[in-house]
């Protein structure tokens, strides 16, 4: 058996992609492992996302190399394949930049693994970039029941790929390629498997998951809407959550899931970049700031317990005061129980990449930090608001402390309670004693303790 190991960075849809691209090759010719050092094939599956990207990138496989060289000296042969949206976005300029590269493979491409590998095999160098027409999770393996297991109680399933919305600052277009929404049957199928492996809680994920229009069972397109509704239904499943989404899809049946399904978490990840109208429209966001806030109004009119989170860039070309102000204004309306915030920075091959009005770096910086002490406050309010209150936590690993095992909340804080890890995988209500920077305290509810196992002989 060949050793594989794959390095993942940035999004959750990396990592569902790591899981597949691990499942596809274990069932084949490979086992995983945790280390580079003893891999007879590394993947980075790559993300385009932050700053110098492909720099970073470049850096990583000039430490491979080191690594290929001393597997060379063991008489081993280290194929080495880049995946991810830098591979996207980079094609062929890897292969010529880094030689130790073997192949270089785009992300709707993952499927053909096994082809590239043997291609290397016979001595060749591979570059998979096209955006195929069949579908690559048609041809990828399901994760079997113990690597199900292995990764938790929690998982991720991808519904949907890809972004038609070319906001002027984002990749993901180009990268990942126009949407593609997974049929309905097929998302059952998987989800149930996951279930029946132990998972309790399933994230859909895509890049603009409530796009989502997938082939129904009667040949109709079902919305995320629908297939929420469908999944509700799954044995086994107790929570649902999706990510990431844009407000422009939100739409009737997806707010009618939030009214109606106990499983959908009250708990929402809504970018919206800007409270500036006009940053919005330079962004080609295609809403305005008082329309973002009528999904929310829409949303917790159905559901009034939600809380939401969003990601916001600082510092967007042609950025004023006023522009920042609109900002810290939409902050305070929503009042969010958490936030990204990122100073604007340049994509190649973008539409504001090419703008002659940048914001000058000082500026974003003070202003990054002015608006990071905003959602501060806001996120510690809202977890200063749980003290006291009680929540159905999913418990999901140990903690650090010996008896202590760690969950989340409904709106995704860890919660680190005293008790027995025998509620690993269970749901059981809490009530919450104590707010930290990062997570949440507190006590079983006493109807939930269960009774100490004997382990005496008994008489
Ligand atoms: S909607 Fe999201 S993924 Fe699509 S272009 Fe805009 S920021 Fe990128």
């Amino acid at each position: 058996m060949r050793k594989l190991h794959v390095k993942s960075y940035g999004c959750q849809m990396n990592v569902y992609d790591s899981h597949r691209m691990a499942d596809l090759l274990t069932r084949e010719s490979h086992a995983e492992i945790a280390v580079a050092e003893e891999a007879d094939l590394i993947i980075l599956n790559t993300c385009h996302i932050r700053e110098k990207a492909a720099e970073k990138v470049y850096s990583e496989l000039g430490r491979i190399r080191k690594l290929k060289q001393a597997a060379a000296v063991d008489g081993r042969r280290l194929v080495v394949a880049v995946a991810g949206c830098v591979a996207q976005a980079e094609g062929e300029e890897i292969l010529r930049r880094a030689p130790v590269v073997d192949i270089v493979v785009g992300p709707q491409n993952y499927h053909r693994l096994p082809a590239l590998l043997a291609q290397v095999e016979s001595g060749a160098k591979v570059v998979d970039t096209e955006f195929p027409v069949e579908d690559k999770f048609d041809h990828l393996a399901p994760a079997t029941v113990a690597a199900t297991r292995a990764r938790g109680v929690a998982a991720f399933v991808t519904v949907q790929e890809g972004c038609d919305k070319f906001c002027t600052f984002c990749v993901v277009p180009y990268t990942r390629g126009a949407e593609v929404s997974r049929p309905v049957a097929r998302i059952v199928a998987e989800v149930e498997g996951l279930a029946r492996a132990g998972v309790r809680e399933i994230t859909l994920i895509g890049q603009n998951v409530n796009a989502y229009h997938g082939e129904a069972a009667d040949g109709g397109a079902a919305t995320l809407g629908h297939l929420l509704e469908r999944l509700a239904e799954v044995p086994g499943v107790r929570r649902l959550r999706y990510t990431t989404s844009h407000p422009r899809d939100m739409d009737e049946t997806l707010i009618a899931a939030h009214r109606g399904l106990a499983v959908l978490m009250p708990q929402l990840h809504l970018p919206v970049q800007s409270g500036s109208d006009r940053m919005l429209a330079a962004m080609n966001r295609r809403h305005t700031g008082a329309e973002y806030l009528d999904v929310i109004a829409r949303l917790r009119a159905a559901r009034p317990d939600m809380a939401f989170t969003s990601d916001f860039i600082v510092g967007f070309p042609g950025e004023t005061e006023d522009d920042f102000s609109d900002t810290l204004r939409i902050v305070d309306e929503v009042g969010y129980a958490g936030a990204f915030s990122f100073k604007y920075s340049p994509r190649p091959g973008t539409p504001a990449a090419a703008r002659d009005d940048q914001v000058a770096k000082e500026v974003k910086v003070e202003r990054l930090a002015r608006l990071q002490a905003r959602i501060d406050h806001h996120q510690a309010a809202f977890n200063r608001n749980c003290a006291g209150r009680s929540f159905e936590v999913l418990f999901e690993k140990s903690g650090r402390l010996p008896g202590q095992i760690v969950g989340r909340s409904p709106y995704l804080q860890p919660v680190q309670v005293m008790a027995p890890s025998s509620l690993i995988g269970e749901i059981a209500t809490v009530r919450i004693t104590g707010v930290g920077s990062n997570s949440l305290f507190g006590t079983l509810h006493p109807a939930v303790v269960p009774e100490p196992e004997l382990t005496g002989t008994g008489g």
